[in-house]
């Protein structure tokens, strides 16, 4: 059976090309069977990222809804990325404090110490996402959701964002075919040269999400159309 994401590309002319070489074998399903179907998908992330990605102008009816429930998965994580930065802050602090009330030479185990939570400090800066991230999450969004209607999936992965467990290496783990870094960061509207260390990482842990999230809603459609499918009405149209 033909991926459903597909039949609700037909809704939508400028993803046409998903329809291409699907042959005869769906089955009939019209627009208003396949936006019933949608209105059972649970309301949420997915069911927004499918909306603005498959139903005609949906980028544009959806983008303050999709861009709302975008913010409420970043914000826990960012809010968990500055958290990690502040918290190794902290330990080194505390422990170039105890080495200052000793007075004496540094032994040997604190200076261990003392290395281990410098490195600590600068990793968890390293992934901390930009200050500026809310600002510049909408223009962020639309690209996302660009490249999540063109349909290219990671052919390594199969758009899962893995092979045998591990993070796929080719998609970065999300899914997406790559793309070069300055055309996301054209999409994206930031300069390409602060792309690959500001924004590259937001971007993919971006583009991986939603992915995942239009999938779960996808097989959420999928069942919703097979019991459309055997509805009388569905037969006769
Ligand atoms: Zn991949």
């Amino acid at each position: 059976m033909a991926d459903r994401r597909e039949m609700l590309a037909r809704l939508n002319p400028q993803t046409v090309r998903f329809d291409v070489g699907q042959g005869g074998g769906t089955p009939a399903l019209t627009t208003s069977d396949i936006a019933a179907a949608l209105g059972m998908v649970p309301a949420g992330l997915g069911r927004e990222v499918m909306e603005a990605v498959y139903l005609p102008d949906g980028a544009t009816r959806h983008r303050a809804k999709l861009a709302e429930a975008v913010l409420a998965i970043v914000r826990p994580e960012f809010t968990r990325r500055a958290r990690a930065v502040a918290d190794a802050e902290a330990d080194l602090e505390f422990a170039q404090a105890v080495v200052s009330l000793t007075r004496r030479g540094l032994t040997d185990g604190q200076r261990r110490q003392l290395r281990e939570r410098e490195g600590a400090v600068v990793l968890a800066k390293a992934n901390a996402w930009p200050r500026n991230t809310y600002q510049h999450l909408s223009r962020m969004v639309d690209a996302v959701v660009l490249e999540l209607a063109s349909g290219n999936r990671c052919t390594n992965c199969r758009g899962t964002g893995q092979v045998s467990e591990k993070a796929c290496p080719d998609c970065r783990s999300t899914g997406i075919e790559p793309l070069p870094d300055r055309r996301r960061a054209l999409a994206m509207g930031c300069h390409p040269s602060d792309y690959p260390k500001r924004w590259k990482p937001v971007f993919e842990w971006l583009l991986s999400e939603l992915n995942r999230e239009v999938d779960i809603a996808a097989r959420q459609l999928s069942r919703a159309l097979s019991n459309s499918d055997r509805t009388p009405q569905a037969r006769a149209a």
